[in-house]
């Protein structure tokens, strides 16, 4: 397990070093309050596995959902996922985050914002987040090229190698992993 990242670091380090996959569900999250299981999921394991703890990922989800819902509404139906994730509830399994592989293939419905944005984004809404990004022409026309041709993990090593100026020889095949050659490069 990795040294602790704090609840107050989550947004510097998403804005840093999240794929566009997890800045995507953190943005809708901080919202709307909100986030349908399947990005509460994706996010959460995500949150777990660059080592938010327990007590932590309680704090965040609290801090979010308790203003749509109230305190009580999340510590009865949300506060046990999150406690479950961590193996902490029910089976005690260690859940791991999830592969880009699982992510891509995941179908996300109507209010849904798990996924891939290179997968599941309209070729807009994508080259409008590419935009926020800031990367420049160039790299978002070789991003989109990639998505049109169904190569979702080069369009997402595209964009890491646009953000950072900097070549991502390993490719991405795992948010977490995109987190970490991220953070080797801010180190
Ligand atoms: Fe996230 Fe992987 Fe898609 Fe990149 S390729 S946005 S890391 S699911």
């Amino acid at each position: 397990t990795k040294a602790g990242v704090r609840v107050a670091d989550v947004d510097a380090l998403a804005a840093a070093s999240f794929p566009l996959c997890m800045q995507h569900l953190l943005h809708k999250v901080r919202d709307d309050h909100h986030l349908k299981h399947g990005g509460r999921q994706q996010l959460g394991l995500f949150l777990k596995g660059i080592g938010l703890t327990l007590e932590d990922a309680l704090t965040f989800w609290r801090t979010e959902f308790a203003q749509k819902f109230g305190v009580d509404k999340f510590d009865k139906e949300y506060a046990y996922n999150v406690r479950h994730n961590y193996g902490k509830e029910g089976k005690r399994t260690d859940y791991t985050p999830y592969s880009c592989i699982k992510i891509i293939s995941s179908t996300p419905g109507v209010g849904d914002h798990h996924g891939c944005p290179y997968r599941h984004f309209s070729q807009d809404n994508l080259s409008a987040a590419l935009g926020r990004m800031r990367l420049n022409r160039k790299t978002i026309d070789d991003v989109m090229t990639k998505v049109k041709n169904h190569h979702y993990q080069l369009a997402c090593a595209a964009t890491f190698e646009g953000v950072h100026g900097a070549p991502c020889e390993s490719g991405i095949n795992h948010p977490n992993q995109y987190f970490d050659e991220s953070r080797k490069r801010a180190a």
